[in-house]
Formats: C-alpha cells, structure tokens, sequence
C-alpha cells in the first residue's frame, strides 16, 4: 500500500505526475479539482457552491474542501494505495489530513514563477474527456481536438492572468507553510519539476525508491 501527497505549483505538472504514478503504480489519483470540475461540468448542487470560486482562482472554504476529500477516501477503493493531488493547500486542511491518514511522503514539484505564467497560459484541457494538453510540450495532432476522443480543447476557465495572480498569491502565502509542515512530520521530496515529464517521474521513483519495471 502506497500513500503519496502531490504538491507544486500551478503548472508544475502535479496532475500529469499524479496520473502517471498512479496507472504505473495502481494508485488512485484523487484530484480534489478535478471533483469540483466534473460537478460543475455536470451542475449539481456542489457544482454550483463552487463554480464561482474556482473559476476566480480562489480557494474554496475548508470544510466543504475535507468533506469532499473524506468522501472520496471512504470509498476505500484505494487497494494498493492512493495519490492525493490538490490537498492540502493551506495549515487548517494539512491539520485534517495529517490527524485523519498516514501517508508515506510528499513529493513536492518545484518550479519558479516565471515558467509558470508560460505554462499555464498554454494549458488546453480535453471537454470530452477531460485530458490535458499543452500547446508547449504536449500538443494535440489536430489543433483544438483531443487525439483520445475527439473532443473540443478548451482553456480551464482558471487559466486566466487574474486567476492566475490569485492562484500564485494563495499558493506562496497558504500553502508553501504546507511544505513546512509537512518536512517536520513526513518525508518530502522536492523534485526539480522544470524537467521533461518522464525526467519528473523518474526523480520521484528514485526518491521513493520504487520499482522500475
Ligand atoms: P487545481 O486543479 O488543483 O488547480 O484546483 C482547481 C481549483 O479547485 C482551485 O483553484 C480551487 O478553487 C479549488 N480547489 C482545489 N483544491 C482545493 C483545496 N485543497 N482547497 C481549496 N480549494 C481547492
């Protein structure tokens, strides 16, 4: 059983990483925005609680966040192990998380400002199906269609400047103290997430000293 925390950045690659070890490693890949995407994108009742405020950027309130997150974790579908991507980002929920699961490490994916604005202004996600793209370094083979199912390629309403600002603000004064206290209790490993992704992935298995066949 492996139970890992995603952090970085917006941009850094976290859910690419998360998806990555998760089908590698038979994790389950709990995204606590892609949640919210999917009931915004199917209007339900949590959907229209939180379309606002994810598509400003900000943060949404705590206890709704730890609800959603023990929700998905008492599903306990999570047989060989879990990767949590997204959660926590501020003191109040690593306090929930670290109180209610044991985990085997944070991996921390670090990547300056400046690559950020560049990468996430050239994100695309897949309407259909919800695959990720990038007009950098991951470019669909037909312009604004999804290669798996064909979908339109839209910008995420958050991948906008102003969101963009808010999310930068939140993440260095929320939830870089995260990292902080996390490295008292747990072991974090900070990769270098400026490299390619297979680079990226291949750092965190040595870190970890996973399997790599
Ligand atoms: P992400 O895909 O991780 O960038 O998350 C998209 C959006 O979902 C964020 O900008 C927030 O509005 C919301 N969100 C995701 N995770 C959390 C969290 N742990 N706490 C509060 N809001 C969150």
């Amino acid at each position: 059983m492996r139970k890992f925390v995603i952090m970085g950045i917006q941009g850094s690659g976290k859910g690419t990483q998360a998806a990555m070890l998760a089908e590698r490693f038979d994790l389950v890949h709990i995204s606590v925005g892609d949640i919210f995407r999917w009931h915004i994108q199917f209007h339900t009742k949590l959907g229209a609680a939180v379309k606002r405020i994810v598509d400003a950027g900000e943060l949404v309130g705590d206890d709704l966040v730890e609800s959603v997150v023990q929700e998905r974790l008492q599903l306990h579908d999570w047989n060989y192990g879990f990767i949590v991507d997204g959660f926590p980002r501020n003191a109040v929920q690593a306090e929930f998380f670290l109180e209610s699961y044991d985990i085997d490490g944070v991996i921390n994916l670090e990547m300056p400002d400046s690559e950020v604005e560049r990468r996430v202004l050239s994100r695309r996600l897949c309407s259909g199906c919800g695959l990720d793209y990038n007009l950098i370094a991951s470019r669909p083979e037909v312009e604004d269609t999804c290669d798996v199912c064909g979908g339109t390629l839209v910008r995420r309403p958050d991948d906008n400047p102003e969101a963009l600002a808010n999310r930068l603000r939140d993440y260095h004064e929320k939830t870089t103290p995260v990292i902080e206290l996390f490295e008292r209790k747990e072991f974090v490993a900070h990769i270098d997430a400026t490299q390619d992704r297979e680079s990226v992935l291949a750092a965190i298995v040595d870190e970890f000293h996973l399997p790599t066949d």
